[in-house]
């Protein structure tokens, strides 16, 4: 086992230093003939023997998570070199140096890779060029102020508003936004830490990307620096790790990775991570790990509706100070669905190629600008085209659909529109709502169900409502 060790706490040895200095020397011997270079460099080389009592050899280790390794990868190998030196009673225990919390930061020099803050070796900077404070590495610009609400992360935004506010003392820890590419993820994550820091301007906060903190890990094993890069993590208060699928499959950061979170989830730190996909689903990853994500909440961000849309489009207009026409904007908005960051790109197109071209920005020059984007202009399933089609198809007026009538065919004409509109559309339950006389969006959820249910029982219904559904798909190619 290891004992946690504070260097105030030091006592002077009683051993003379040569007998266990010499013996760990003979260690090393042995360990240096099993192990490359590499390696024995970074696990062996920063260790120092403290003392010898009668069979017992302690060791110092830099930090636990060097001692866990240590143990997973090198007990035998050590355990065979102490008894060829000791014999078969041969023991090995551990001091793990830790920063002591109430203790000053200033150490005696030879006190190893305990250093004060400043001295920590900071992954972002590049050495010779010191830094005292750690820089959050955000983006102002990713503000909740910038951020639309919408049904589409309502979960998320709000979760992530709770968190901004209390760090490390919600449920939500640690924070897990997920969804597709070009969803606002990061936008989310940054926009947590900027109100962190404004309203707590003490706090570390600290923005990394997966890749970039595996390249700081492969790096720090490189100058045999991992105990820097370890306590350099520990220092942050608001963590923010992007895109954490990119960690699938590297086992060793997943490890070094792991023992972070849990050092600072452990002592009340913030820890805020995105990622493509779910926990659940993040293969190539450890179990452990998935487990960890799944403490706090994971909220999903998923395609913003149509009204969501216009009002991200209007306010990344308002930023770059362009007004465009209502229906270019709107045509805009029908085509470009899924990806957030493809609607602000037509748009910074569409200002770049009419000032290029001395043009208006209108219909055609936004058809010209989407096509680079989409294979296939759309024209949009509206709820009014699909409750024209029903109208027609089950021979009612469009009227009827929307009014108060209870009749029986009416109602199930009404129901399967909602349905419809529902699984075709991008409109939220409630704009659903709005189109048939103003219901609200529990009626909706009701038809739905009502819909979904005469799905299951009944045969003839359900070729209705397929037929129906390809009429739709067809009108959007004619
Ligand atoms: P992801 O990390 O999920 O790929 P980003 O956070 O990079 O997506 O978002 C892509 C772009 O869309 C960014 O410029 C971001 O500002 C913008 N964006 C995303 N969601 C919203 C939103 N709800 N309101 C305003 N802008 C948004
Ligand atoms: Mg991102």
């Amino acid at each position: 086992m290891f004992n946690e060790f504070r260097p105030q706490q030091t006592e002077p040895s009683v051993h003379m230093p040569k007998d266990y200095e010499k013996l760990w020397d003979s260690c090393l011997n042995v360990i240096r003939q099993n192990v490359n270079q590499q390696s024995f460099k970074t696990w062996f080389g920063p260790i120092r023997p403290v003392k010898l009592e009668g069979p017992v050899l302690t060791i110092q280790v830099p930090n636990k998570f060097f001692y866990e390794w240590l143990e997973e990868h090198y007990v035998n190998l050590l355990k065979k070199s102490i008894h060829q030196e000791l014999g078969p009673e041969g023991r090995l225990e551990y001091q793990v140096l830790l920063p002591s919390a109430n203790q000053p930061v200033t150490e005696k020099e030879d006190h190893g890779p305990i250093l004060p803050t400043d001295q920590i070796k900071n992954p972002f900077v590049i050495p010779g060029i010191k830094k005292l404070k750690i820089e959050s590495r955000l983006n102002p610009i990713y503000t909740f102020k910038n951020y639309v609400e919408g049904d589409c992360n309502r979960l998320a935004r709000s979760a992530g508003m709770a968190v901004a506010k209390k760090p490390g003392e919600t449920a939500f820890n640690p924070l897990f936004i997920f969804g597709d590419v070009g969803l606002g993820k990061t936008h989310l994550a940054h926009a947590v830490g900027n109100d962190v820091l404004q309203n707590q301007p003490n706090k570390t906060v600290l923005y990394v990307s997966s890749e970039k903190f595996t390249n700081q890990f492969i790096q720090s094993l490189k100058n045999n620096a991992t105990d820097d890069f370890v306590n350099f993590y520990q220092m942050i208060d608001v963590l923010i790790v992007d895109d954490i699928q990119f960690l699938a499959n590297k086992k060793k950061t997943q490890e070094i990775f792991f023992h972070i979170f849990n050092q600072l989830h452990q002592s009340g730190k913030q820890l805020i991570l995105t990622s493509d996909r779910p926990p659940k689903d993040l293969d190539g990853m450890e179990e452990r790990l998935i487990s960890r994500f799944k403490w706090g909440l994971s909220a999903d961000l998923s395609a913003p509706d149509f009204e969501t849309r216009i009002a991200i489009l209007e306010k990344k207009m308002n930023r770059e100070g362009v007004e465009l026409p209502y229906n270019v904007t709107e045509f805009i908005c029908f085509n470009i669905k899924k990806n957030i960051r493809e609607l602000e790109g037509v748009l910074i197109s569409l200002i770049a190629q009419s000032s290029l071209n001395r043009q208006e920005i209108d219909i055609d020059l936004a058809k010209n600008v989407i096509k680079k984007f989409v294979s296939q202009i759309s024209k949009e399933i509206t709820v009014e085209f699909i409750q024209k089609l029903v109208a027609e198809h089950f021979d009612v007026s469009v009227e009827k659909l929307q009014g108060k009538t209870r009749k029986r065919s009416i109602v199930i004409a009404r129901q399967l529109s909602m349905y419809l509109a529902k699984n075709m559309t991008n409109q939220s339950l409630k704009a659903i709502g709005e189109n048939f006389g103003g219901r609200d969006h529990s009626t909706v959820i009701y038809s739905c169900k009502a819909v979904s249910d005469l799905l299951d029982t009944d045969p003839f219904f359900k070729d209705t409502v397929d037929e129906l559904e390809k009429k739709i798909k067809m009108s959007l190619h004619g």
